[in-house]
């Protein structure tokens, strides 16, 4: 039985254009994640994307419409979810371990069990032995994974991804990519509903069960959301392990 997560319904954003006119981005946008689904956002640069999964994340308010997680209006930030981003976006002071347990902080858990968490998401990351490194001494493949584990540690019910794997060298994101594969099956990860943004058809095809193609208009940014190819069953594509680092 599919289970909603997150529904979206006639979503609407507009911007304040540059000029001072209205940029209209986001165009009555409907679709649901359901429970387990791997699902990928491709469109053009510009199409809204990034827009898009700020809203399931509860970090952009729409101008009409509703995005709703399990039957609950979304209203502010979106405790359901956790944002994984192509920058990493990690802080440069903090230690690995410091970075991963930023993602907890913020949510009033103890010191103690902040500890925990944390050594047990980088673990899973298999950076065990890193906690104390800061991010300048470590590789792309590497902070990216320290990016994982600072979204994963949360167990969020939903990951969001924005071009997680665009910043990285075609082998090191492929073994990224069979490492988030992995890490979905994984008994211990409690996540397994996830929305990917990327511009490759490949990534796509490769990773999500679902493809919701947002469509750009020349002029009107109007976006439209159409469902494509199912995923194989096995999608992992095998030997680069032993090619990176
Ligand atoms: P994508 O992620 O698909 O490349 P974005 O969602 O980043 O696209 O941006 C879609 C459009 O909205 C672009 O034209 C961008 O300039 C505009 N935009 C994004 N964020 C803002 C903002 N905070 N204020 C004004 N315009 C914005
Ligand atoms: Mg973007």
């Amino acid at each position: 039985m599919n289970t909603p997560v997150i529904t979206v319904t006639n979503l609407h954003k507009d911007f304040a254009g540059p000029t001072g006119g209205i940029l209209p981005v986001l165009h009555d946008i409907n679709f649901t994640l359901n429970e387990g689904e791997v699902v990928a956002l491709l469109g053009k640069s510009g199409s809204g994307k990034s827009t898009l999964l700020r809203h399931v994340a509860g970090l952009l308010a729409p101008t009409s419409g509703t995005v709703h997680y399990r039957g609950a209006p979304v209203t502010g930030p979106n405790p359901g979810t956790a944002m994984l981003f192509q920058s990493f976006a990690l802080m440069p002071w903090l230690t690995v371990q410091q970075n991963v347990e930023l993602g907890l902080q913020a949510r009033g858990i103890s010191l103690i069990e902040r500890r925990g968490r944390a050594l047990q998401a980088i673990d899973m990351v298999g950076l065990d032995g890193f906690e104390n490194a800061y991010p300048k001494e470590l590789s792309g493949g590497m902070r990216q994974r320290v990016g994982f584990a600072r979204a994963l540690v949360v167990e969020p019910d939903v990951l969001l991804m924005d071009e997680p794997f665009s910043a990285l060298d075609v082998l090191t994101a492929q073994t990224l990519r069979n490492e988030l594969l992995a890490l979905l099956a994984h008994p211990d990860t409690a996540t397994r509903t996830v929305l990917l943004v990327t511009h490759s058809i490949e990534e796509a095809v490769q990773l999500a069960d679902r493809i919701l193609v947002l469509d750009t208009n020349p002029g009107t940014l109007k976006a439209e959301l159409r469902v494509a190819l199912p995923r194989p069953r096995d999608r992992r594509v095998r030997g680069f392990e032993a090619l990176v680092e």
